[in-house]
């Protein structure tokens, strides 16, 4: 019950925090270098003063609500010299890490540079993708790793790392059992655009999947008695003769200490709030609002080059199509996957709502307005927890007609009424022939009241990042693994190619997340 209250505060705390983060748009002017390394070493210098004003920043609310010793992070005077393995960030991916690392009998530490765990991992709204799972055959949903497969590749444009593709989908229903056997229970079931069958498992009541996993991901933490250090910063992965020995960590902006171990796992997340390496790798996205928290810097891929290992894809850089500009705040796919439309300042529907994340943002980024309004009823609003957040941050404008709603718009009331009957009809109908959209389509909108939240895209996720195989081994340019390094989570690259699946990266970071902690704990023994 006490463990219980501090989770809570400490969530409350964690949801401040970041959204500290949200919208700290640090763009910064950078000249159109092409290579993806040299541009990361150079910006090095620049990030870290940015990070700096932002940690500091976040730190500043972190005294004023809560201690890190009161939030149930293990007190500075408790740290060892040396641990079996290291985890590099508390996000989904280091933390499942970690819990496996000690299941298979190694002693490991969490550093994480935050005041607070959780990461981007934190804000993640639809769910996590996952096929054969026992939910799935509870609910009569039919559905195969094949399936899984295939539409994974084909949304990443047949651009995806086949092999890490096939060892994901092939151990994501046994990610669903790991996860419910430690008291985090996904099995509410939705689907996210560029899935064909409903996969995307959530919490029962709907709500967002980030906050409910990261507060059971630390609850399974503390009772394993796992250290988990916050406010440290690692700075370096040190190695002695070819194999990795440790790291360099600066504890609360002032100790640096090096703490040895016979593995290192990074899991340090993207470099989504990076703007520098954004603007060098990607220069036409300078500028965008950010969905992520400060802390994705792109720190693990900077060390993890330092030590001959190589990266993939960097380029490729998700925009999320729904994205509220003011407060950089991710509209989660799931309010379309449960049956909203997106509608124009025209009143008009333009795309299929349920196309990948790429090609809605391409279709919203042809309106002249470059921008559009989710359009959605009390029926989604019932099933999407998600949107009482909305609500709660002044995102949603409500009407209790379709004509009332248009008012608050500013868009003609005629055209809304009309793209929803035509809408409706074609739920009835399950057939769209404007657009071809298929799924989400359970339910029409015709439930009063209506509600209307205007979006934009925003950079979301970096799908680049370091080279891991299936054992999430992190791999030089020849393609050999660093003895002793790995790497799991948003921070490795190649797994979902050019365009990420929504409800595929939390799979991810339990998945690879756990093998990491498995293999590296086997790699000490
Ligand atoms: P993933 O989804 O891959 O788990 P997240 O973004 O959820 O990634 O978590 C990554 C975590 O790593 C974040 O909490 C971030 O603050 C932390 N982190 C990033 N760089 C460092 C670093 N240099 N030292 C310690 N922690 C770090």
């Amino acid at each position: 019950m006490k463990k219980n209250l501090k989770m809570g505060c400490m969530l409350i705390m964690s949801a401040m925090l970041i959204m500290t983060g949200c919208g700290n748009n640090n763009s910064k002017d950078a000249s159109t270098q092409t290579n993806d390394q040299t541009a990361i070493a150079d910006t090095n210098t620049s990030t870290q003063s940015n990070e700096k004003e932002a940690e500091k920043e976040a730190e500043k609310e972190a005294d004023a609500t809560s201690s890190a010793t009161q939030a149930g992070y293990t007190p500075y005077d408790q740290l060892k010299d040396s641990y079996d393995v290291i985890i590099i960030g508390a996000g989904g991916a280091g933390m499942s890490a970690a819990l496996e690392a000690k299941a298979n009998g190694a002693n490991p530490v969490i550093f994480e540079k935050m005041p607070i765990a959780g990461g981007n991992t934190l804000k993640s709204s639809s769910g996590m993708n996952a096929s054969e799972t026992k939910f799935q055959k509870e609910q009569g949903i039919e559905d195969s790793n094949d399936l899984f497969y295939e539409q994974t590749l084909k949304g990443g444009h047949d651009t995806n790392d086949t092999k890490m593709l096939r060892f994901f989908v092939d151990n994501s229903g046994a990610a669903i059992d790991w996860l419910d056997s430690i008291g985090i229970k996904l099995n509410n079931i939705t689907i996210t655009g560029g899935m064909n069958e409903k996969r995307t498992h959530r919490p029962e009541d709907g709500s967002a999947v980030g906050g409910y996993l990261v507060n059971g991901l630390l609850n399974n933490i503390q009772e394993q008695d796992i250290p988990l250090f916050v406010n440290a910063n690692v700075k370096e992965i040190t190695m002695q003769d070819g194999n990795v020995n440790g790291v360099k960590v600066v504890f609360n902006d002032t100790d640096e200490k090096m703490i040895t171990a016979k593995a290192v796992i990074v899991a340090t997340g993207g470099f989504g709030s990076n703007q520098d390496i954004i603007s060098e790798v990607r220069p036409d996205l300078k500028g965008l609002v950010t969905t992520n928290q400060v802390g994705s810097t792109g720190d693990g891929i900077q060390m993890i080059e330092k030590l001959g290992g190589t990266t993939v894809d960097m380029d490729q850089i998700q925009v999320h199509p729904t994205v509220q500009q003011d407060k950089s705040y991710l509209i989660g796919e799931a309010v379309r996957g449960e049956g909203a439309i997106l509608v124009s300042n025209e009143g008009k529907r333009f795309t299929n709502e349920l196309d990948t994340r790429d090609h809605v943002t391409a279709a919203i980024n042809t309106l002249p307005e470059k921008s559009a309004f989710l359009v959605f009823d009390s029926g989604v609003k019932s099933r999407v927890k998600a949107i009482e957040q909305y609500e709660k941050m002044g995102f949603v404008k409500t009407g209790d007609t379709i004509e009332a709603l248009a008012q608050e718009m500013g868009i003609p009331a005629d055209q809304l009424q009309a793209t929803l009957d035509t809408w409706n009809n074609s739920v009835k109908d399950k057939n769209d022939s404007e657009f071809g959209r298929t799924t989400g389509m359970d339910n029409d909108l015709s439930a009063a009241p209506y509600y209307a939240i205007q979006i934009a895209p925003g950079i979301h996720y970096t799908m680049g990042g370091v080279k891991i195989n299936t054992n999430t081994e992190v791999l030089n340019e020849s393609g050999d693994p660093i003895p002793g390094l790995f790497a799991a989570g948003e921070v490795t690259g190649g797994l979902h190619g050019q365009n990420r699946i929504g409800g595929n990266s939390v799979a991810e970071i339990i998945i690879f997340g756990r093998q990491a902690g498995i293999k590296a704990a086997e790699f000490t023994k």
